[in-house]
Order: structure tokens, then sequence, then C-alpha cells
């Protein structure tokens, strides 16, 4: 069976390529994060998603840098505190695109790398899944069975780039340590 997974960063990807794999699943990545800011930065993060893709081999689909909607969905919600309203709409906006991928390539599920992060509650993004489609989201939440740690840890090992926020401009100022 073939999977859609969405790719927000290097890390993530290191956690929940692991657990798909073993599932079984024959995987395409895709890198779709209009909330990247700047776009040095999504550079940054993309260059070390593909760092993953070659290291466990699974082809990797990339959207070009648009953050267009992405600011004109957010745009009301710039004091939104990280995990509020406007993450949701993030969440959304991203599984969407990543759904109708997903159609394009004739796979058969998507998932997300968000859950991942212990920053994100998995009920939330695996509810706006189930909500775009509920037989073709695979529920997840890839922080489990310490899946976070072997992300850091495979990040760690491979070298690869470890940013300190979450991504958005407005996230910058909640700068992790
Ligand atoms: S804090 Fe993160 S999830 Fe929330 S809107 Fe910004 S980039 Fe998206």
């Amino acid at each position: 069976m073939k999977v859609v997974l969405h790719i927000c960063c290097g890390v993530c990807a290191a956690g929940a390529i692991t657990v798909l794999l073993n599932e079984g699943y024959k995987i395409t990545g895709f890198f779709f994060n209009p909330n990247i800011y700047p776009e040095a930065e999504f550079h940054k993060r993309l260059q070390a998603v593909h760092h993953i893709a070659k290291l466990f081999q699974f082809h990797l689909d990339v959207a070009p840098y648009s953050p267009e909607e992405w600011f004109e969905k957010t745009s009301l919600l710039m004091d939104e505190p990280e995990g509020g309203k406007r993450c949701e709409i993030c969440y959304r906006l991203r599984l969407e695109r990543t759904y109708h991928h997903m159609l394009h390539c004739g796979a058969d599920f998507f998932t997300t790398t968000l859950t991942v992060s212990p920053h994100k509650k998995a009920s939330v993004v695996n509810k706006i899944g189930i909500g775009i489609s509920s037989d073709r989201f695979l529920v997840h939440d890839f922080k489990k069975h310490e899946g976070f740690k072997r992300a850091i840890q495979i990040a760690k090992e491979q070298g690869i780039y470890r940013q300190n926020y979450c991504g958005c401009i407005y996230s910058i100022r909640e700068q992790r340590g």
C-alpha cells in the first residue's frame, strides 16, 4: 500500500519514517510548507528532508515556496499562541493539499509528520485529517513509543538542521531553547 507522507522538516521525517516502513508502506514524501518564514528557512528545512529521503530511500515531491495563501488565511490570527486557532488552519491547509497530492499520485493513504513534535497535539492533527477523509487518512501519534527521541537521535547522528521555532513568522517570537 502507498502512503503520501506530509513532511514538515527533516527531524520529524526521521521520527515518522521508520514507523511507516515497519508497517510495510511504500512512502512518497511531500514537502508542502507555505507557513515557513523566511524563505531561506524553507530551503534549510528542505535540505534536511532531502538528506533523510536519501538515507531512507523514499521518493520526495516538493511544492515550491508559496506563502501567500497561508498569510491570507492566518492574517487575523497573528496573536494566537502556538497550538491555538492559527495552527489548526495551518495544519488543515497542509493536510488538504497532501490529500490532493495523494489523489494525484494514485496513492492509497495520506498522513503527516506533524505529530512527531511534542508541541503539537495529535488529537487536533488527527481530527483534521479524519475530517478531510476518514477512510484515507492514517491516524498516528508519531511522538509515542519514543518517536520524538528517535527523531532527535537520527538528526544528531546525521548532522541535519534542527530548527528552534515551529515555522511561521509569528512563532519566531516563541522560539524554543
Ligand atoms: S506556530 Fe507552527 S503550526 Fe502554528 S501557525 Fe505557526 S507554523 Fe503553523
